[in-house]
């Protein structure tokens, strides 16, 4: 009972919004920050025109369950979005962390370290408080692009999805390597990091267009009994998920990139409301809206936990794609 108490102390969803500092191009054009923050608001001052040109600033104001400014270190966003929701995935909960964002707003930055911090807890936990009770640590990397799976783990191998009619989703093929301590993690993280972002045309512009999904799964023998294959107790999957911006890119002359733009649009829709559907209670999830919902299908079903992190530039130059990504994290909330 102590045990329920701790998983229903942590919120269903969390929504958190990431502003990074301007960086060095947007300084050398002068563009300004146009994002003032408090400890769980913020405001944009958007700048706009007159009908007879002159200027005026519009302000909008969100509120979030956290806004972290640009002075916040990655260890100061672990603690406030993922390190909750550690110890409760050894207590039967699936849980994911999404970044969610246009291109180049810290998406990558964010998401990087957590895993491996995370991992550290886990295992910190099970060398310890789970002392001798059989669990055991799973990493798996793999990415979503153009609605295909790719395995960041194994060379990029093609994936294929499969159901197991218990509402299980299984990749077949998809490579899991169990991990006992945070050396073989690190490992596992920075290759298949390595393998996302080596396309053809430069790291952010591929990783745009892709979803790369890293989990981390706890199991357990059944009945303490080794010779069975262990299974899920509970699984923490962090999410960097494709630039925002793309999902417009359906009018691109490129048919490639207007696919790829339909996909990205239709799964970042697809899971705003599955997560919205998760808020409600509703018994009916939309998971089949996409491939990325479909693949974290047992990640929303039963008692399970999300958290949002919605990154944003403070640059002027980006106020439309801010002000885009501030109301899709206020949707979801
Ligand atoms: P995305 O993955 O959303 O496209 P990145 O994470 O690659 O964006 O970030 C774009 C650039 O901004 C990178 O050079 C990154 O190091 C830098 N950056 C992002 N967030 C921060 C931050 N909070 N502090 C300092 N630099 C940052
Ligand atoms: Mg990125």
């Amino acid at each position: 009972a102590a045990d329920r108490e701790k998983v229903n102390s942590v919120a269903k969803i969390k929504v958190v919004v990431r502003k990074r500092p301007l960086n060095k191009k947007e300084l050398a054009k002068n563009e300004e920050d146009i994002i003032e923050t408090l400890s769980n608001s913020l405001v944009v001052h958007e700048t706009k025109l007159k009908v007879d040109l002159t200027e005026y600033v519009e302000k909008h104001e969100f509120v979030f369950d956290a806004v972290l400014n640009e002075e916040v270190s990655n260890d100061e966003v672990y603690r406030e979005t993922v390190e909750p929701i550690v110890p409760i995935i050894f207590q039967r909960t699936k849980a994911t962390c999404f970044a969610y964002g246009q291109t180049g707003s810290g998406k990558t930055f964010t998401m990087k370290p957590l895993p491996l911090k995370a991992s550290r807890d886990i295992l910190r936990l099970m060398h310890h408080t789970y002392r001798n009770q059989g669990f055991q640590l799973f990493v798996s990397f793999f990415e979503i692009y153009g609605g295909k799976l790719f395995d960041l783990l194994s060379d990029r191998k093609k994936l294929f999805m499969r159901e197991d009619g218990k509402q299980q989703v299984c990749i077949v093929g998809l490579q899991e390597y169990r991990a006992s301590d945070v050396e073989t993690i690190k490992d596992l993280i920075e290759k298949g990091n390595a393998t996302r972002s080596t396309g053809t045309t430069g790291a952010n512009e591929e990783s745009s267009r892709s979803h790369a999904i890293l989990q981390l799964a706890i199991k357990r023998s059944v009945d303490g009994n080794e010779s069975k294959p262990p299974r899920v107790v509970g699984k923490l999957s962090f999410i960097d998920l494709a630039g925002s911006e793309r999902g417009a890119d359906t009018t691109d002359n490129d048919k490639q990139t207007r696919m790829e733009g339909a996909e990205i649009n239709k799964s970042l829709l697809a899971l705003k409301e599955c997560i919205r559907a998760l808020d409600n209670d509703q018994g009916h999830i939309p998971f089949r809206g996409s491939k990325l919902t479909e693949v974290l299908r047992d990640s929303f079903m039963g008692n399970s936990r999300t958290v949002m992190i919605s990154c944003i530039s403070p640059s002027s130059g980006s106020c439309e794609h801010t002000l885009n990504t501030l109301r899709y994290a206020d949707r979801v909330k």
